[in-house]
């Protein structure tokens, strides 16, 4: 009776047979050409070189064979791990390389698309034409004044010398808060403003009052229910209308350019007394088209001047009705519009370009320093 075999392994050694191992070896090669993406081959690695894999069962299988069958089997199992493992290998470098190549697709930067999706807002030219104005005259000492736009019909005519009966009173010029005697409309003119400076300070006052006003006038060309307007005022001791010319021409030089003088026409305001239509010199043609056809001008229609606003010396019934005494005191004062500056000085002919918020239109103001 021989000795027990020592070395039997009950262990079902199927799993070394030759047409097994080519069977899982198959398996692992179709799995891993069919792997579409790194994901996949990381699954099918598992499955066909991973610990539980039919190759890797195999492999510990050898351990149980008899010594003279274990090089015969080892070296099937090895060629048959190798190849799976050699696949996996070139595969992955496919599969890499296609990642790569999505990854750099996805994350291409187009240069020629616009970077600024969100453009970014420019100033309104009226805010830079009243920023200038008053720096202007900030220049020369005055203060700048505001005034609430909603205002008592005390301070927007009473105080102004507009009468009850004065037409601008009437509904169709003004926008009256809640009813026509409430008291209370959207100022139709900066001037309330220059009437709660003289209430409040003491002469010499040397003020400039720019700010929104309104009217109950339809929106076109020349015309905004909304618009801009910049007042002068200035209180002391023997004020002339000389010093309202000089202060004028110094203005309208700064504004349209230098040299640029103006001219007062006689002409008729509640609260002025003299009061005066204000033109300025055409700063295009400088007065050179007026009679001349060979140089027409259209800036001015060749009439070598432009209306620009109204001045005047204040009334002294204005005056009394602020609590100043026209016996010590005298002044003058101007007024004109921001949207009408502002289109005379750049040509800009149409109302809508400045209330529409089209950026296209401010956007090159926006640069203006
Ligand atoms: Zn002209």
């Amino acid at each position: 009776m021989s000795a027990p075999n020592k070395s039997f392994d009950p262990v079902e050694p199927a799993a070394l047979a030759a047409s097994t191992l080519e069977a899982a070896r198959v398996d692992a090669l179709s799995a891993i050409a069919g792997a579409r993406d790194l994901a996949e081959l990381k699954e099918v690695r598992l499955a066909h070189a991973g610990d539980r894999s039919p190759l890797a069962l195999a492999n510990r299988e050898i351990g149980a064979l008899p010594p003279a069958a274990k090089a015969e089997a080892g070296k099937r199992v090895g060629e048959a791990r190798n190849a799976v493992r050699v696949a996996l290998e070139e595969r992955s470098v496919v599969l890499e390389a296609e990642r790569d190549a999505l990854m750099l697709a996805a994350e291409t930067v187009d240069v020629t698309l616009p970077w600024d999706r969100s453009p970014i807002g420019a100033r309104h030219p009226l805010t830079t034409i009243q920023e200038r104005i008053q720096d202007v005259f900030v220049a020369l000492g005055w203060e700048v004044a505001e005034g609430p736009e909603v205002e008592a019909e005390w301070f927007n005519f009473d105080a102004l010398n507009i009468p009850p009966d004065h037409p601008a009173r009437e509904m169709t010029d003004t926008f009256f808060v809640t009813s026509p005697d409430s008291g209370l409309v959207l100022r139709t003119h900066t001037s309330p403003v220059q009437v709660r400076t003289m209430l409040t300070r003491k002469p010499p006052i040397y003020v400039i009052c720019p700010g929104r006003t309104f009217r109950t006038d339809e929106l076109d060309a020349t015309h905004s229910p909304v618009f801009g307007q910049v007042e002068g005022l200035v209180i002391d001791r023997g004020i002339t209308m000389a010093h309202l010319k000089g202060t004028l021409d110094h203005f309208a030089a700064s504004i349209f350019g230098e040299g640029i003088a103006t001219r007062l026409r006689p002409s008729y305001f509640p609260f002025t007394e003299p009061s005066a239509e204000m033109d300025f010199q055409c700063f295009v043609c400088r007065g050179e088209s007026i009679g001349n056809p060979d140089k027409a001008c259209r800036t001015c229609g060749s009439e070598g001047w432009i209306e620009w606003g109204g001045c005047g010396l204040v009334n002294p019934r204005v005056l009394i009705a602020c609590g100043i005494d026209p016996d010590e005191y005298s002044g003058f004062a101007f007024g004109m519009g921001l949207e009408r500056t502002l289109m005379l000085r750049h040509g800009v002919s149409d109302m809508h370009d400045l209330v529409e918020g089209d950026i296209r239109f401010t956007l090159p103001f926006g640069t203006e320093v």
